[in-house]
């Protein structure tokens, strides 16, 4: 302990990012009470290879301080903290890219590095909940920071900005809370859909926007969903954010859900086996806050119950997390004979070399069907169908999950089949 910050050591990220996340606050009033003020907690994070490495939690990468003038009520009843803190773990070089973020990730890249003068601005980042709006957001305003592309730069959720408001209109401080806002090279705003309804609030936004804009300054919004959809919201305020620039970003496939694990795993200095990560991202499909969460419990089982991770314990920790969704579990013999029926080819062929246009999209089936129906690693799959590649695997769920989602005889077709399979039990 120094004279005014304390260290921790941990043994991984792991235990740093689960102290921060849940004892945060208790250690700060702790420290706060033996020592009667304020104290920085750093932690040390203890590589088990290489050397030592500091993380210091608190580093002061937050980048405004407030206006003199102008105190945010919730930050100080401690309540709700200001928005102006970025996470710094939110960089591009920590978003792992796929074909559903990677236009979301260029735009946002772009508008990083030269902030206000693209003709993205606003840039507007919709997609559902999870998918790494707020990470995207925080990164642009990170890199711009990181560059010297901006000075100023605010990121602040919506509703933050609206209870901020309000305390500012009950302490007849408006006039300085546009002043704070007209101030910034860069306004990050989060999760625009609470404004939905809050007509003054939308108000004070609306000059705030158009006063940033005109003098070139970046603004990115995100929101949850399509901006025409956002209903409540002021017609001369969205007719703003239909003449942006749109990104959405799309859940991950299979593989980015794989390379995001690998990542985490990895920049944890976590050795996880292979068929844990593809387990795992088998079974999460939609949400990468999910997928991190899994993550995270099957790391707390594992060191609290000093076991080793595997295949079995993942089973369980997701099996009790409830993600698990209940399906028919079928051989996966049982699958290959229902799908050479349904094609009318022999099954020889189907696990054979034949590469004409109805084998191979028969064979594409069964595998995804293997996928979804049988406990089999993609590994194991491929084996089954005469020895191939488990990418050769990863490959034909994709195809056809993209034909399920495109095309409509084929959406039938697959439910079809899967009747049958649910039948067999
Ligand atoms: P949203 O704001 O869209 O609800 P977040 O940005 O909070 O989602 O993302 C949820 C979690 O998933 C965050 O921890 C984020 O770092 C992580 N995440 C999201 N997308 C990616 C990605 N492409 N690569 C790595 N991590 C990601
Ligand atoms: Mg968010």
């Amino acid at each position: 302990m120094s004279e005014n910050s304390i260290f921790l050591q941990v043994p991984s990220k792991f235990f740093y990012d689960w102290i921060e996340s849940h004892y945060q606050d208790t250690i700060q009033s702790s420290l706060r009470e033996i020592t009667g003020n304020g104290i920085n907690v750093k932690y040390t994070v203890l590589l088990t290879n290489e050397a030592q490495n500091v993380i210091e939690s608190r580093r002061e990468n937050h980048l405004v301080g407030l206006a003199n003038d102008f105190e945010p009520k919730y930050a100080q009843t401690g309540m709700l903290e200001r928005g102006t803190k970025i996470n710094e773990n939110y960089i591009f070089e920590n978003f792992v890219e796929g074909s559903g973020n990677q236009f979301a990730k260029a735009a946002s890249m772009a508008v990083a590095n030269t902030p206000g003068k693209t003709t993205f601005n606003p840039l507007v980042i919709y997609g559902g909940t999870g998918l790494g709006k707020t990470h995207l957001l925080q990164a642009i305003g990170n890199s711009a920071l990181a560059q010297g592309n901006a000075k100023k730069v605010v990121y602040v959720s919506s509703d933050t900005f609206t209870l901020d408001f309000i305390a500012a209109i009950q302490k007849n401080k408006t006039t300085d809370f546009a002043r704070y806002y007209r101030g910034v090279d860069m306004l990050l705003l989060d999760d625009i859909q609470f404004f939905q309804n809050k007509e003054q609030t939308q108000e004070q936004f609306f000059h705030i926007f158009n006063d940033l804009y005109q003098h070139q300054k970046q603004i990115v919004l995100t929101t949850d969903r399509p901006p025409m959809e956002l209903k409540g919201l002021q017609d001369r305020l969205l007719s703003r954010f239909q003449s942006s620039l749109t990104v959405d970003i799309q859940p991950p496939n299979l593989e980015t859900r794989i390379a995001i694990l690998s990542k985490k795993a990895s920049d944890d200095n976590l050795d996880l086996p292979y068929e844990v990560i593809e387990y795992i991202a088998q079974n999460v499909k939609s949400n990468i806050r999910e997928l991190e969460g899994l993550l995270i419990r099957l790391l707390a089982y594992s060191s609290l119950m000093q076991v080793d991770i595997d295949i079995n314990l993942a089973r369980r920790v997701l099996r009790e997390a409830g993600t698990i969704e209940k399906r028919v579990v079928v051989s996966i013999e049982d699958i290959q004979k229902i799908v050479s029926a349904e094609y009318t080819i022999n099954l020889n062929s189907l696990v054979g070399k034949s590469r004409t246009k109805e084998v191979a999209e028969a064979r594409m089936m069964a595998m995804y069907l293997a996928r979804e129906h049988t406990n089999l690693s993609l590994k194991t799959i491929g084996i089954y169908f005469g020895g191939r590649d488990h990418s050769t695997v990863v490959h034909a769920c994709k195809c056809i999950e993209e034909r399920y989602n495109t095309e409509k005889p084929f959406c039938t077709l697959i439910n079809l089949i899967k009747e049958k399979i649910n039948n067999l039990l």
